[in-house]
């Protein structure tokens, strides 16, 4: 199968919430179990958890201390990953993910170094300069939203995420870490409800989805 790394270290400053974004309540557990009960789901047993400091892994899985940025979270993931070639990442901080998201993102590796989930974008989407005045519109029928699960052949995972820190820092999501070395990533369309939960509204909605 694949080995599987949730991330689930950020602070989650934006919900506001006084402890962790993954372990706020969500529909009557913490929100990193709905995303490990989706993980299972699909099939996928081993469950790597980069941890925020002071938090236990749930039940079954490994877990392993943190970076400061998400990408050095999935490279102490990756390490204590047991062998396998292909690995799936999955921010704890979309708990709505269809299990079978999982499965499309691996199976798209047949003909790529990486895979993501991504989304449509159905707004027009302008670039603006520091002082609020629009430079360029983009082409929205080229653009994705991109999210996770993000799934990667190992060694090209192993070989992005050896850039150096400052690289590490400023990277948003992994695959342009794979991208930035010149491998091919595949997009994989995923529903709406693969939303990240970032803020008070987006906790509201996931609760009332799954209550
Ligand atoms: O901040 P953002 O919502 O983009 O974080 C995406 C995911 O990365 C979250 O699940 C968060 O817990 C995780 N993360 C992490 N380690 C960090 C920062 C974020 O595991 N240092």
């Amino acid at each position: 199968m694949a080995v599987a790394i949730l991330v689930a270290a950020g602070s989650g400053e934006r919900l506001g919430a006084g402890r962790p974004k993954a372990f706020v309540a969500l529909a009557g557990r913490p929100m990193i179990e709905w995303s490990v009960r989706a993980l299972r789901a699909a099939g996928l047993e081993a469950i790597v958890v980069a941890l925020p400091a002071g938090h236990p892994a749930p039940p079954g899985c490994t877990g392993v201390s943190g970076g400061r940025s998400r990408s050095q979270s999935v490279a102490s993931a990756l390490a204590a990953a047991p062998a396998d070639d292909r690995v799936v990442v999955h921010d704890a901080a979309r708990p709505l993910v269809p299990p079978e998201l999982f499965g499309a993102t691996l199976a798209a590796l047949a003909d790529a170094d990486a895979a993501t989930a991504a989304a449509r974008v159905t707004d027009t989407v302008k670039e603006a300069g520091p002082d609020g005045y629009v430079v360029a519109t983009l082409d929205r029928t080229r653009l994705w939203a991109v999210q996770t699960p993000q799934a990667f052949r190992r060694e090209w995972l192993e070989r992005a995420l050896a850039a150096p820190p400052d690289v590490l820092a400023g990277a948003t999501d992994d695959a342009m870490l794979v991208e930035r070395l010149g491998g091919r990533v595949r997009v994989v369309e995923s529903p709406a409800s693969n939303f990240k939960v970032t803020t008070p509204h987006d906790l509201a909605v996931a609760e009332s989805i799954l209550c």
